[in-house]
């Protein structure tokens, strides 16, 4: 494994609850009414700074699915799994917090305004 490059998110995302990594944007969000044996989760179409695991068949609420569990790049903590038979590959992701674009991540104001 070489060096792990982290990508970073603009906008309203989702990140790593344990490290902050960010994982997801608001905008790809499929579903917010997901559930995991964990709690609440969020389905996204598309994340970063994740490594996928070996893939397994698992029961889940929706039915027999294939998945892999999905690791945080940053820590290495499970934050959630992929669906991976599903055409566009689903990824539901149960260790996220929100990010706000005015924390201090964020430093620059919004752009615009007149003087
Ligand atoms: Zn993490």
């Amino acid at each position: 494994m070489g060096r792990l490059f982290l990508m970073h998110l603009e906008g309203n995302a989702y990140s790593c609850k344990f490290c902050r990594t960010h994982l997801g944007l608001a905008a790809d969000i499929i579903s917010k009414n997901f559930h995991s044996k964990h709690g609440k989760a969020y389905l996204f179409n598309r994340v970063v700074n994740v490594t996928s695991g070996i893939n397994e068949d698992r029961m889940m609420m929706t039915g027999l699915h294939t998945v892999s569990d999905i690791f945080c790049v940053g820590c290495g903590s499970i934050v959630g799994w992929k669906y991976v038979r599903s055409c566009d590959g689903y990824f539901a992701i149960s260790c996220a917090l929100p990010v706000r674009p005015s924390s201090k991540l964020y430093g620059a104001p919004a752009l615009g305004g007149c003087t």
